[in-house]
Order: C-alpha cells, then sequence, then structure tokens
C-alpha cells in the first residue's frame, strides 16, 4: 500500500534530526515528494481536506531517513577473493542491488558509496533513480583513485585482472578523475594510505603522494565535487588534509595539528568503528586471516583514540558504516550508530551523525537530512524509542516504515486512520 500522494502524520514523535526532540502534538503534512508543513496536531485535526490520507502513529517514533556515506553495495560479505573473480558483471551487479535493497529496508533512504569496480554503482543509482528498483538515493565514486599496491591483492605476474583500476602518474590520475566526473560521479574517492584488509598493502605507509593527491583535489573542486580521503594511518592523513580533501574515511591516527586543520577548513571525520568493532566481539572465533585480525585489532586501538580526540574538539563526525567488509552486513548499517555511542558520542549526536550531518558532508542538506517543511519526505517510522536505546534502530523488526521522496516503500504495519 503506497497512499496516495496527499498525507498527514499524526500522533508521532518527532525526532528531527538536528538535535531536537522529541517533539510532541504535531501533525506533518506531506505533498507529493515533499514535508508540505508541520503544524499542531488540534488545528489540522478540525479541517482536513478529503484528498489527504490520514496516518496514526500511535506514539511511534518519526525520524528524517537514515543516510549512510560510507558504504561498499557491490562488495559481499561472505565472498572469497575467488569467488568474487569467478563472478561475471551482471551477477555482481543484480549482487549489489540486492546489498543496497537490504539497506534501503533497515530505513536507510541515502547511502554515499565509495569506490565500486565497473562502474556498477553509477548504473545501479540510475535505475534505482528511473524507478526500475526500490533503494537508497545513491552518491557515488565510481572507481577509486589509487595507485599500485594500495588495495588489490598482488598475483602471480602472469595473472592479469581487468577492470582494476591503479595509476601511477600525474597524467593517468589527471585523466582517470576527469573521466569518472564526466561519466557522473557525485563524489571522488582517493586512497592515501594503504588498507587495514590487505596483506601487501600498509595502513601507515601513503598510497598516493601528495602532489598526486592535489591533482585529485584541483580536477574534483574544479567541478564542484567533493572528494573523500580513505586515510589510515600518520602520513596518509597529512597529505589528505594538505591536498584539501573534503572527509577523511576512517582517520585512525589523528594528532591535535591534524584536528586543527579539520576544524579550520570543515573536514567531516567518518571514522567507520563497525569492522574493527566487530572483529573485537568475535574475539579469536572469526575466518579471517591472522594478519587481518591483528592489523584491525590494532588499528582499533588507534582509532578509539583520534575519534574521541575528534568528537571532544567538535570535528563533525559523519556516520559510515564502511557496510561489505567482513562482518559488516548490508543492512546492519546502524551498528556503526552502536559502535560511535559506545564509544562516546550521545545518542543524540549519533542520530545526527546518520542524518543531518551525514546531509551535510554530501552537500544535500538543502534537500534532506532532518524533517523540515520544504524538505523531501524521507521519514523512517520507528516503533521504539532510540534515545533511550540507540540498537532500535539496528534491528528491521522496530523499523515500521519507510518512505522516500513522500511514497511509503516500506510497509510494517503502519496504520492507516479513516477520516472522521
Ligand atoms: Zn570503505
Amino acid at each position: 500500500m503506497n497512499g496516495n500522494n496527499l498525507k498527514i502524520l499524526i500522533d508521532g514523535i518527532i525526532i528531527d534530526g538536528k538535535g531536537s526532540g522529541p517533539i510532541k502534538d504535531q501533525a506533518i503534512i506531506i505533498e507529493g515528494k515533499k514535508i508540505k508543513d508541520i503544524v499542531k496536531v488540534d488545528s489540522i485535526l478540525k479541517n482536513i481536506k478529503p484528498a489527504y490520507t490520514l496516518y496514526d502513529l500511535k506514539g511511534q517514533y518519526i525520524m528524517p531517513g537514515f543516510i549512510d556515506t560510507h558504504t561498499h553495495v557491490q562488495m559481499s560479505v561472505a565472498q572469497t577473493e575467488i569467488q568474487k573473480f569467478r563472478e561475471n558483471i551482471p551477477k555482481k551487479t543484480l549482487r549489489a542491488a540486492f546489498h543496497a535493497k537490504n539497506t534501503f529496508e533497515a530505513g536507510f533512504t541515502s547511502i554515499r558509496d565509495l569506490g565500486a569496480e565497473y562502474l556498477i554503482d553509477l548504473d545501479l543509482r540510475d535505475a534505482i533513480n528511473e524507478g526500475l528498483l526500490v533503494g537508497p538515493r545513491m552518491f557515488v565514486s565510481g572507481y577509486k583513485i589509487m595507485p599500485t599496491g594500495a588495495d588489490f591483492p598482488m598475483y602471480a605476474p602472469e595473472v592479469k585482472i581487468e577492470g582494476q583500476h591503479v595509476m601511477d602518474s600525474p597524467e593517468a590520475i589527471k585523466r582517470e578523475v576527469r573521466t569518472l566526473l564526466a561519466r557522473g560521479v557525485d563524489v571522488v574517492k582517493v586512497m592515501t594510505s594503504g588498507r587495514t584488509a590487505r596483506a601487501t598493502s600498509s595502513p601507515d605507509a601513503y598510497a598516493l603522494s601528495l602532489e598526486d593527491t592535489k591533482i585529485v583535489v584541483q580536477e574534483a573542486h574544479n567541478q564542484n565535487k567533493k572528494v573523500s580521503a580513505h586515510a589510515h594511518g600518520a602520513k596518509g592523513i597529512k597529505i589528505a588534509l594538505q591536498a584539501g580533501c573534503d572527509s577523511l574515511e576512517h582517520g585512525t591516527i589523528l594528532d591535535d595539528q591534524d584536528i586543527e586543520i579539520m576544524l579550520k577548513n570543515n573536514v567531516f571525520l567518518v571514522p567507520t568503528l563497525s569492522y574493527g568493532r566487530r572483529i573485537e566481539q568475535l574475539g579469536g572465533k572469526c575466518d579471517l586471516p591472522k594478519y587481518a585480525i591483528e592489523k584491525a585489532l590494532r588499528s582499533r586501538e588507534n582509532r578509539l583514540k583520534s575519534f574521541s580526540k575528534a568528537l571532544k574538539s567538535g570535528v563533525k563526525i559523519a556516520l559510515g558504516s564502511d557496510s561489505g567488509m567482513p562482518f559488516v552486513n548490508h543492512g546492519d548499517n546502524a551498528f556503526e550508530a552502536m559502535s560511535m555511542v559506545e564509544a562516546g558520542m550521545t545518542v543524540m549526536q549519533a542520530i545526527q551523525s546518520m542524518t543531518s550531518c551525514a546531509a551535510e558532508l554530501i552537500g544535500i542538506s538543502d534537500k534532506i537530512g532532518d524533517i523540515t517543511p520544504g524538505k523531501l519526505a524521507d521519514i523512517v517510522i520507528v516503533d521504539k524509542n532510540p534515545l533511550q536505546d540507540i540498537s532500535v534502530l539496528n534491528n528491521k523488526d522496530n523499523i515500521k516504515a519507510v518512505i522516500k521522496e513522500g511514497k511509503i516503500e516500506i510497509d510494517r504495519g503502519l496504520r492507516f486512520k479513516e477520516k472522521a
């Protein structure tokens, strides 16, 4: 049941995404794709026009659609390297669509997907926008900008694998960024450090150099697109910040000087705590190579220190689950909010990081991220109080409805009320 395009939500408790709430006794009027108005319930009940459908939320919580600023819907949590290489592109695309749907069903109406192979992310974004599939609004980066050795595993010298984009010269980097922008990416993802999850890549070493990263930033900013930097170690972080990147993904080792630059230049931190937290929870019982477990746990220790430093100093922190990494399931994106609260955020701060703050990082605060008249009606209805326990958001059973642009896409028992 989608209802018509004129809706009124009454008797819900609003948590608006901007830090206010819970707000009671309001009616949210939705016309077409947008929130038309928010008014006192008493005033609207007296003169509802017959064209409107009335939804009585009976004390359930009304939140803005959730936003995850760091996903990998193409990546499968459980697939081995060899399974990935055996799978053809159509199957990979269907898999990505399935993951995007799982994410959406958990209340995430928008995601920023950072780094996909074969540009699957661009077509998936467009297919969802065309209405071919139900899924989150996607903001995508296409290929990551990275040099040899930063990410892909090394195989025997005679093995050549298509689709793995690496670039090692300024010319190649410039061409790659310009090509991605021309193809229509929403954001550029650059790797300024190596990875924790690869045997042959060091998170402490820089990946792209400062000079090369500056090229990326210049080309992206020239077309008003932001640059998101995968940066773990001190070297990679400093390169990302000096080059002018707009967000640090992971940000594992931050010093005071980094924090100062982040505050001055409005650089967001996307701490991606879920992976390390999950490995920690699983302890020794986790099916990963020993080096990966050790690197993840060491990284977690450092990242928690950097996270609290950033939090205390007022650096903007946006939720990014890094879903697709081992044990970080698509659809469990709100586990990241739980991890951030465990690490010191208030519940309200965590909610802002997955709504208004995330929208600000993506650059779409004028359209989504909070519940305000004039914005798109991306709304999630939750039947338990997340302010008491943030973990209620990471259970689909509690997510009673997902509304995207005024349309009820997921309905797990939204109560419809006949007009008196
Ligand atoms: Zn990632």
